[in-house]
């Protein structure tokens, strides 16, 4: 790999266009913002190149509302930092078991209030199915609101081992998710590149939001019958 090419990732090219750290720092930023991963919670990556994979993944305890491209490591295969100072984020091992099971361009992780609140209320069905929404047509292939999706909802650990199986698991058996969910904890989406997976964290989380809502309301409850 050329020097040249290194530094576009940190610094952005010679035509002014920001680098791929730069723009993984600025989602981070701004799901801060919309409260999605507050303090240090969260953690993102983006692949930088194939053969050999390079990964590029936020550092741990980087506060993600003040996340700048000093904050973004690049990661080989194994996880090992090949740039940047620092240690990645513990999930690395889910991020690296995303982009090989699905062949993501990029994974985001965050932990919002409705992830945490659905994953717990779901986590005995062991998926959460959302139907019927006009904002599924922002999910990669979807074409209608009659749509189906299925989000897993797996077991939270602090062994990544465990975590990383669990998840792996999970995308075998759900290989038209385009999400799943760690119990009390949040949301992992992805997709072909980093622009595709912020819109599926937008679409995810706005769509976990009306259901949380709807559920909280009682809107969603089926019409009682008339007693004669
Ligand atoms: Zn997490």
């Amino acid at each position: 790999m050329s020097r040249q090419n290194k530094e576009e990732r940190v610094n952005g090219g010679a035509d002014g266009r920001p680098s791929l750290a730069a723009l993984l720092a600025a989602a981070g930023r701004d799901f801060y913002g919309r409260g999605w991963v507050l303090g240090t919670s969260g953690n993102f990556s983006a692949v930088a190149s194939t053969d050999p994979l390079r990964l590029l993944v936020t550092a741990s305890g980087a506060d993600k509302g003040a996340l700048t491209p000093a904050h973004i490591l690049e990661i080989d295969a194994r996880g090992e930092v090949t740039q940047g100072s620092g240690r990645p984020s513990d999930e690395t091992r889910l991020h690296l078991t995303v982009v090989r099971a699905r062949g993501a361009g990029a994974v985001l992780h965050t932990h919002s209030v409705w992830s945490t609140l659905l994953s717990e209320a779901f986590a005995r069905d062991g998926r959460l199915v959302i139907e019927g929404f006009e904002m599924l047509k922002g999910l990669a292939g979807v074409r209608t609101h009659a749509h189906r999706e299925t989000l897993p909802v797996i077991e939270n650990s602090q062994d990544m081992d465990v975590l990383s199986r669990s998840l792996e698991g999970a995308l075998t058996r759900y290989p038209e998710a385009h999400g799943v969910l760690l119990r009390r904890h949040g949301l992992y989406t992805w997709g072909r590149d980093l622009a595709e997976a912020r819109r599926h964290v937008e679409i995810l989380e706005f769509l976990l939001e009306v259901l949380g809502r709807e559920h909280c309301a009682g809107l969603a409850r089926p019409p009682v019958k008339e007693e004669k």
